[in-house]
């Protein structure tokens, strides 16, 4: 099948038609400055979604697609699997923008400018939330009222479930092992940051909870701190607005070096700057915080994987995460650790206890897989 892969945002709109059974991608592109007239290419502005799926629509030509597949941020409780969407789903997903303010009504607009152009077309939602469905209630309750889980679905439902459902089923593979008793940790480090519990194949814990803002120092984002700050600021007349700014736009690596750019902090910690020095050491004693405890979680995990933008391509950062697990047995071999390269791969020394991976992810091609599985199955 050819599938159209749809990842809006609100000001953008990511595209890539794949051909699920060559394992190939046809065409690819990317739509910036949506809405935003003053952007670079002023003189021909992308008013809204529609004017950017007509680009689209241009770009795809004589491509013949057979279904479209989007990345959905928030499924809810509701959505536990990829669904086919007709309007009463696209209703449920908006129902869900008060949970995920920046990503859900960018979906929806997605998903009705493709409903009026290519009325024909199946479409799917695959969810970021979905994977972290069989997290138990002990890891998702929040210990705070239970009005605010019934009248606010204030609970833990953790993202990027698309990325580490993948990669898990990929590190699994790469050792031999199925999918069904894979116990691991996986550490999706991007932009966003997550890692997440997997026993037996299924999502037990993961460090994202009721917004992506929880959990691993991010880009720009500060994870974990105490709420009372939160309160604190606010009695000090920082609006709600000003604090989501603050924890999700000006904290992170931002914050702490001057830079949400890995590379660059990692280069400024080189050459001796401190902010960034303490930068990475903030992230990286955080991330390896929840992996020891994750390997508690999990019951022992047989692999740590790492995975996205920086736990693809930081060699610096996966060894200052590794080395803080060395209670652990884990042992890198740093020569492995070194090498760049787009497969999966071991970076742990023969005499490591537990197996250290490197696997790429690819949330384009499992969205593409989903859609095809599911469309398939009804047609
Ligand atoms: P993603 O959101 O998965 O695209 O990841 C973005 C993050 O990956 C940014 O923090 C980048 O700095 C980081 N990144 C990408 N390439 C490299 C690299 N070669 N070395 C270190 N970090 C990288």
């Amino acid at each position: 099948m050819q599938i159209l892969v749809i990842n809006s945002g609100s000001s953008s709109l990511k595209y890539q038609v794949r051909d699920t059974q060559a394992e190939e991608v046809l065409l690819e592109g990317l739509i910036e400055r949506i809405g935003q007239a003053e952007g670079g290419a002023a003189s021909n502005p992308v008013t809204d979604h529609a004017a950017a799926l007509e680009l689209v629509g241009a770009a795809l030509g004589e491509l013949r697609i057979d279904a479209v597949g989007h990345r959905v941020v928030h499924g809810g409780e509701r959505f536990s699997e990829p669904v086919l969407i007709d309007h009463e789903v696209t209703r449920a997903i908006e129902r869900l923008n008060p949970l995920a303010p920046l990503h859900n009504p960018a979906n929806v607009l997605g998903i009705r400018a493709i409903s009026a152009k290519w009325p024909e077309l199946p479409q799917v939602a695959v969810f970021d939330t979905a994977f972290h469905r069989t997290l138990p209630e002990y890891a998702w309750r929040y210990a705070i009222p239970a009005e605010l889980y019934e009248r606010h679905g204030i609970r833990r439902y953790g993202f990027h479930g698309t990325s580490h459902e993948f990669v898990s089923r990929q590190a699994a593979d790469f050792l031999g092992l199925p999918g069904q008793s894979f116990d691991g940790v996986v550490a999706h480090l991007g932009n966003g940051a997550s890692v997440t519990a997997i026993k037996a194949g299924l999502s037990i814990d993961t460090s994202m909870g009721f917004t992506p803002l929880e959990g691993l120092v991010m880009g720009t984002r500060s994870g974990d701190l105490d709420p009372s700050i939160l309160v604190f600021l606010g009695r000090q007349g920082y609006s709600a607005e000003q604090i989501d700014d603050l924890l999700n736009r000006e904290s992170g690596l931002l914050a702490l070096s001057g830079s949400n750019d890995m590379r660059s902090v990692v280069e400024a910690a080189g050459s001796g700057q401190q902010a960034a020095q303490l930068a990475l050491a903030v992230a990286s004693y955080r991330l390896a915080k929840y992996i020891g405890a994750y390997h508690v979680a999990v019951g022992g995990m047989k692999a740590l994987v790492f995975t996205a933008g920086i736990g693809e391509n930081s060699a610096e950062f996966r060894a200052l995460v590794v080395a803080k697990l060395a209670a652990l047995g884990l042992v890198l071999d740093s020569a492995a650790n070194a090498v760049r390269s787009k497969a999966a791969r071991l970076i742990s020394a023969v005499d490591s206890a537990i197996p250290v991976l490197v696997v790429p992810t690819d949330e384009e091609r499992a969205i593409a897989e989903a859609t095809a599985g599911l469309v398939s199955r009804l047609s």
